[in-house]
């Protein structure tokens, strides 16, 4: 077996194989938010696609309305109703914001400007206006788009105001340029229960899914837009369908667990099937030395396969995710370490870096929280950053000068408190 890469040298392989920023690709606009559209879209239909009434009132001839007049009301138009009278002169119905028009009406006079009253037994409506015109209160069908005209540009962006237009024509998948790369996240194991779980249902041997909990937080701070977060048990199958249509709907697939060596670890053999090829399986780090990074080569989806330890995820998420997630945007990959003491003396291990949740006392003065294994996120619940100590065979003294990285700002500790 060749000795497993260091960190820079993984990472340096990792980003040379994803060529960035993200291709055109398809997808839904709602997670492509600031990416721009490659094709125009265009109405399905009239924008209005029918004569909209825009006012709560009564529904006429606008030629009736002269001083003194009372129509009959013949009948109702709410919103969503398909009007089935047709309005002559002398007559009027009362229709809803957002109906449609009835047949024949040519305007809406709004109920402030009415009294209805009964006159043997049918209900008349008189109007305190003297006029109207044909169109009033009428939105007519057609006015802001004609059926197959564009009502957004190629270029445009994806923008809240964008989004609910193409919302309106039924758009909710389009080609896009740029913009956030889109994350997916499928969680493993058979011990993994959704992390809502009540206390009173779990077995001993069940783990609630905290992982993902921290995974879904982070995306935003790394740049990128999350689509949807799911959890499998430990089954070859299942694991190549949700490998499969994750990574045609995302760019980039992250997995947590499953990605040793062990008989239930079921995603490097689905990445294969799917058609990814590896870049790099293991690392000489810790916590994280498990992890996997691919890409397919046909559509540019990439895998980050983290192991499922919470340190781990936590450890890898911002060594490789957040660089990987960064050069997909388009953004420099470098990420913001700077130089910082340790303040007391710290084991290191002779063929692996660690990379160990720390706490910053006081700026460029980092303390090393005991260590109690991948598994325990909770002693490193007050760090701002992973302290790297590069391989060694003896303890780190304390002020030695090392490579610290803060956490992106969103999702550091507050500024510690000096004990
Ligand atoms: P694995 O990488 O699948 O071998 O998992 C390593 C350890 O991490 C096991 O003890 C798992 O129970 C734990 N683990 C895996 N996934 C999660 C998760 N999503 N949330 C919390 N713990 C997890
Ligand atoms: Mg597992």
């Amino acid at each position: 077996m060749p000795p497993l890469p260091s960190y820079e040298d993984a990472l340096s392989r990792v980003l040379a194989a994803i060529p960035a920023p993200l291709p055109r690709r398809t997808r839904e606009l709602r997670f492509a938010f600031g990416a721009t559209l490659a094709e125009p879209i265009l109405a399905d239909r009239d924008q209005p696609p029918f004569n909209r009434v825009t006012m709560d009132g009564y529904a006429l001839h606008a030629a009736d309305i002269v001083p003194g007049v009372r129509l009959r009301v013949v009948g109702e138009v709410p919103a969503g109703a398909e009007p089935d009278i047709n309005i002559t002169a002398g007559q009027t119905a009362k229709v809803s914001t957002g109906a449609p028009l009835p047949p024949g009406a040519d305007a809406v006079i709004r109920h402030e400007w009415t009294t209805v009253s009964a006159d043997q037994g049918f209900p008349e409506v008189a109007f305190t206006i003297n006029s109207a015109s044909p169109g009033d209160c009428v939105h007519p069908q057609g006015a802001d788009a004609r059926a197959s005209q564009p009502i957004l540009n190629t270029g445009a962006r994806i923008t809240p105001i964008t989004l609910a237009i193409a919302a309106g024509a039924g758009v909710t998948r389009a080609q896009v340029i740029a913009g956030p790369p889109i994350v997916h996240i499928i969680s493993s194991g058979d011990e993994i229960v959704p992390s809502q779980t009540p206390t009173a249902t779990l077995r001993p041997s069940q783990i609630r899914n905290s992982n993902s909990e921290m995974l879904q937080a982070a995306i935003p701070a790394f740049g990128a837009s999350l689509r949807d977060s799911e959890l499998i048990p430990d089954d070859p199958h299942t694991t190549v369908e949700s490998v499969d249509r994750a990574l045609s709907a995302a760019d980039v697939l992250v997995t947590i667990g499953g990605v040793s060596a062990g008989e239930h670890d079921h995603f490097p053999a689905a990445f294969k099937k799917a058609g990814v090829q590896t870049i790099i399986h293991g690392v000489a780090i810790q916590p994280g030395k498990p992890v996997l990074i691919g890409r397919r080569p046909n559509d540019g989806a990439l895998v980050v396969a983290l192991p499922g330890n919470p340190v781990s995820v936590l450890a890898v998420m911002h060594l490789f995710l957040w660089p990987i997630l960064r050069h997909l945007a388009g953004a420099p990959s470098d990420l913001p370490w700077r130089p910082a003491r340790l303040a007391g003396e710290t084991n290191a291990k002779p063929t692996r870096a660690l990379y160990r949740p720390a706490i910053e006392i006081e700026p460029g003065l980092v303390e090393v929280p005991q260590w109690h294994g991948s598994g325990d996120l909770i002693h490193a619940s007050r760090t701002h950053g992973l302290i790297e100590i590069p391989p060694a065979s003896a303890p780190i003294p304390a002020h030695t000068t090392l490579r610290f990285l803060p956490y992106p700002s969103r999702t550091a500790a507050p500024p510690d408190v000096a004990p």
